[in-house]
């Protein structure tokens, strides 16, 4: 497919006030430099652990946060640069559905009239056709017209995460950012959830960017799967690539902590040594460097930048040098 999205040097810094002054003392690097492209109809899933900065890039991409440089162009246009019209045809095709998204609903009103005042505000239709819209999408989502005059409270959480899809099918979108749709839900109800998002893309042939920090949530839903740590992305290629033939030491150590029975992921920390260091005062060098098996003396002094070392397989890490990058033209791999 072609590019939907290009995310180039996207970062996102926090500044931390302290002193009497209450001056800007550092940055928090939520997202720092980070590079990708989704292309239409694909879903590219974005993992890592609380803190990578994956939540922080979709919503930079979202516009729900500011971000502090770097572009994201969306079908070839900078969306920090949008006029306002833009902006508002840009906040119809890119979507987000939230991990709870009960929290977003207002537990006053029922689904008919959430929906209705969206379709009504984005004057997509008019008369009895908003009535026939809103039983189109609650059949979409697998719920009834029994559900249309129901209040948030009234649902279960795996039928919230319904409306929240309905919700953001609404507009029409061409893309939708997946911010931990399922962690909150039990597997059962996961997985139905999953298929409800799977079988939507093929009917419309939507673009997702999937966040979430389960690599087995993400190994089931994405085509390409990225890895952030500490704001940085370590790895990105093909789904079954990232699985057969992991390349960055935290990507493998993320792998061999997933067969464990683990709802509180400890089992990353069992792989790795320490703590995730805080993202207001990162490493030097190589952010993984203090947790990494396999530490050179430059880890800690330089940047990875990210190479090539196979066709459409992208890893920031000093053990795959840049001169070692593969000959081959990567769009001719391409399918
Ligand atoms: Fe480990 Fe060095 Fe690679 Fe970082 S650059 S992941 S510290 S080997």
């Amino acid at each position: 497919g072609e590019t939907i999205m290009k995310v180039s040097h996207l970062k996102k810094y926090y500044p931390i006030k302290g002193g009497v002054l209450s001056r800007v003392v550092g940055h928090v690097k939520a997202v720092d430099d980070v590079s990708f492209d989704i292309k239409e109809g694909e879903t590219l899933g974005l993992v890592g652990e609380s803190g990578c900065g994956k939540t922080t890039t979709g919503k930079t991409i979202m516009r729900l946060v500011s971000h502090t440089d770097g572009e994201v162009l969306f079908r070839g246009k900078n969306i920090f640069t949008l006029s306002k019209s833009e902006m508002k045809a840009y906040r119809k095709e890119v979507q987000i559905i939230f991990q709870d998204p009960y929290g977003s609903l207002n537990p006053r009103q029922t689904v008919g009239d959430m929906l209705t005042e969206i379709i009504t505000y984005h004057q997509l239709a008019s008369g009895e056709g908003v009535q026939q819209r809103i039983r189109q999408l609650m059949e979409m989502v697998g719920l009834s017209d029994y559900h249309i005059g129901r209040y948030p409270h009234e649902f279960s959480g795996g039928q919230r995460q319904r409306i929240g899809i309905a919700r953001a099918l609404c507009l029409n979108p061409r893309m939708i950012i997946c911010d931990e749709p399922v962690s909150a839900l039990d597997v059962s109800i996961q997985s139905q959830i999953l298929n409800l998002l799977k079988d939507l893309q093929a009917e419309l042939g939507l673009t997702y960017l999937f966040i979430a920090h389960d690599l087995s949530v993400v190994k089931h839903i994405s085509d390409r799967v990225g890895v952030m740590y500490l704001g940085r992305l370590a790895e990105l290629t093909e789904t079954d690539r990232l699985f057969e033939n992991p390349l960055h030491p935290y990507t493998q150590a993320l792998l061999s902590a997933i067969p464990v029975a683990d709802p509180d992921h400890t089992a990353v920390k069992a792989v790795l040594k320490g703590d995730v260091p805080s993202p207001s005062n990162p490493p030097k060098g190589c952010v993984f460097h203090t947790r990494c098996p396999q530490c050179m003396p430059v880890c800690s002094q330089e940047i990875p930048v990210m190479t090539e070392p196979e066709p459409n397989h992208y890893v920031a890490c000093h053990l795959y040098p840049a001169e070692q990058q593969h000959q081959g033209k990567p769009e001719e791999n391409q399918h």
